[in-house]
């Protein structure tokens, strides 16, 4: 399938030649006021700056509608709803202005009810995400689960196209790494429209990282899938972390601090493991295309530390800073955590 399908959601256009999106999914109910509105505000604000380009929420109840609709316009990115079984909050989230609904018509019951949401998402020219999980099929004859879900998929695309409504997105999600990467290759050679990618499921940090960014990245590197999201029972942040890497790592997207550390060994005399964790956060939010290294000790330190656009080489208390190869600076260990980030913020 080589033609082009764009699809718009609040700000921002995905499809083939876009930008491949990360999303997340925030942890907890909305909040109940307008002070843990604000606050929530300042930590997507803070999610974007990492990496992440659209946030969803879980919509159980109506009574969330005024926080929504204020989240939704004081956003700086794009917001989804997420809507199980009752159609009339996806119809609630629509008019509180949400960007995309994320639907699946199969748990929505008659058809009635999701021609409604299809119109409503069409008048206030939104996106709805069809979102298939390998568990929630309907009961129909098939060669495959991949093919019961790429099948399933293309027939709800079909049912919304007669509605007039093409501004969709598909994501065909198992926990089974080789379903979720065959369901996506089937779809994505019978049609053009925009692929959300994930591993549903997919358990703590280092599972869920394993499992997603094997069935992720194998579809990134066929050219497969315009938004992800890496699932991790754990917190939202790193599952920015995980997919903004996990990009980079596949080099389609550039912005952002590379960080080369070194692992340690017998011979360190300066923590790189305490000090990266000390720095990390604040270098995940600094949108410059730079290599960072951080190395432990006299032996190789030095030598990596000059292949990196900064680093510093710890030699017991004495950290040495390095600009483009070159040392410019000698500060006590207390001081490297600032001298490191000045130096970045300064950097070309
Ligand atoms: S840089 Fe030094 S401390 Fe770090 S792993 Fe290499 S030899 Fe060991």
């Amino acid at each position: 399938m080589n033609d082009v399908h764009l699809v718009h959601i609040g700000n921002q256009t995905i499809g083939k030649g876009k930008p491949i999106l990360v999303q997340t999914m925030y942890d907890d109910s909305l909040p109940i006021d307008r002070k843990s509105a604000e606050e929530l505000l300042i930590r997507i604000g803070k999610l974007n700056m990492m990496g992440c380009d659209i946030i969803r929420f879980s919509y159980p109840s109506k009574n969330d509608h005024a926080v929504f609709k204020y989240l939704c316009k004081s956003s700086p990115i794009p917001i989804v709803a997420d809507i199980h079984f009752d159609h009339t909050l996806a119809l609630d989230a629509i008019e509180a202005g949400a960007h995309k609904i994320r639907i699946n018509p199969g748990t929505i019951g008659a058809r009635w009810k999701v021609d409604e949401v299809v119109r409503a998402a069409k008048d206030h020219d939104i996106a709805i995400r069809i979102g298939l999980n390998s568990g929630s099929l309907p009961r129909k004859e098939a060669s495959s689960p991949a093919k019961l879900m790429s099948d399933t998929a293309l027939e709800y695309l079909d049912w919304f196209e007669r509605l007039s409504f093409t501004n969709t997105v598909i994501s065909l999600k198992g926990s089974d790494t080789d379903l979720t990467i065959e369901a996506n290759r089937l779809f994505a050679k019978e049609s053009s429209y925009p692929i959300h990618l994930g591993v549903t499921e997919a358990g703590s940090v280092i599972s869920a990282v394993t499992r997603s960014t094997w069935a992720l990245g194998t579809l990134l590197s066929e050219g497969i899938g315009n938004t992800l999201r890496i699932s991790i029972t754990g917190e939202i942040e790193t599952e920015i972390q995980a997919g903004v890497e996990l990009l980079r790592t596949l080099g389609l997207r550039k912005k952002g601090i590379r960080v080369v550390s070194c692992p340690r060994c017998g011979r360190h005399t300066f923590d790189t493991m305490g000090f990266l964790a000390s720095v990390e956060e604040e270098l995940l939010t600094i949108d410059k295309d730079l290599t960072v290294a951080i190395m432990g000790c006299q032996v190789n330190g030095p030598g990596e530390a000059k292949a990196a656009d900064v680093a510093v080489a710890g030699i017991g208390n004495a950290i040495f800073l390095y600009e483009k190869g070159v040392l410019s600076k000698k500060v006590k260990t207390e001081e490297a955590k600032d001298a490191l980030l000045e130096t970045i913020r300064n950097a070309e």
